[in-house]
């Protein structure tokens, strides 16, 4: 068994105790494994060992790795998005976590229109308040949400969210909670399902399914580690 191969078993296992833990059904869990910074053969390995979706967080160098791979395999883009990169990304990615402003919904959409596409999309929320991250601060999705669901093309299926980063995986628990409890806010308030809640990475995914994750975002579980502020 190779190593990659080993990681994806431990996670989807940890993953199943997680669920169970919560009552909940692991079907109900989809993982992505996160190959940004990993080769295409590093990719590879991990589809030989079953893992179909995968998430990169960088247009360009997603670009060259998805054209060397099978064309089977399933692609999120997870990161921020720059404007100037929709265009390119638009028929590469099934769904999109990062739509973190009104604007750069906007201009998806409007590229969108022109290119023929219903983009799924997620709008990432800054449940935390942090300031020197991406995403929506809860106030200003009270105050864009009207806006945002009234864009034609782009078909917003629910949230997601990076908890800051901490030592301990509990301390990302109230931070997805938060994003659970705005979902269904959100949901009772529109009338939309909102079902998609993308949240935990590889230091807190158990605690984010416990709390209702339906995908989680793990690379360095699966990869193993990037280095420094990647
Ligand atoms: C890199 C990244 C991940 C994966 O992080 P790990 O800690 O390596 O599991 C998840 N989500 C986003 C948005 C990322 O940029």
């Amino acid at each position: 068994m190779s190593e990659v191969e080993q990681n994806l078993a431990e996670v989807r296992e940890r993953i199943a105790a997680a669920a169970a833990r919560a009552g909940r059904s692991a079907d109900d869990v989809g993982l992505i494994a996160v190959s940004k910074t990993f080769p295409a053969e590093a990719v590879r390995e991990a589809w030989e060992a079953g893992q179909s979706v995968f998430g990169e967080s960088r247009v360009q160098e997603s670009v060259a790795k998805i054209a060397e791979l099978p064309g089977a395999l399933r692609w999120h883009f997870i990161g921020h998005m720059q404007k100037n990169k929709v265009r390119r990304a638009l028929p590469l990615f099934e769904l999109f976590h990062g739509i973190d402003s009104l604007d750069l919904a906007q201009a998806m959409d409007r590229i969108a229109a022109e290119d023929g596409l219903f983009p799924r999309v997620l709008i990432e929320v800054n449940v935390a308040g942090e300031a020197a991250k991406f995403g929506l601060r809860p106030e200003a999705l009270d105050r864009d949400l009207d806006a945002l669901l009234a864009l034609p093309r782009l078909q917003i299926e629910g949230l997601m969210t990076i908890a800051p980063y901490a030592e301990e995986p509990e301390a990302s628990r109230p931070h997805f909670r938060s994003l659970r409890e705005l979902r269904d806010r959100l949901a009772a308030h529109t009338g939309l399902p909102f079902g998609t809640l993308s949240m935990g990475m590889s230091g807190d995914f158990a605690v984010a399914v416990e709390e209702g994750a339906t995908l989680v975002r793990v690379g360095t579980a699966i990869f193993g580690s990037r280095g420094k502020g990647l």
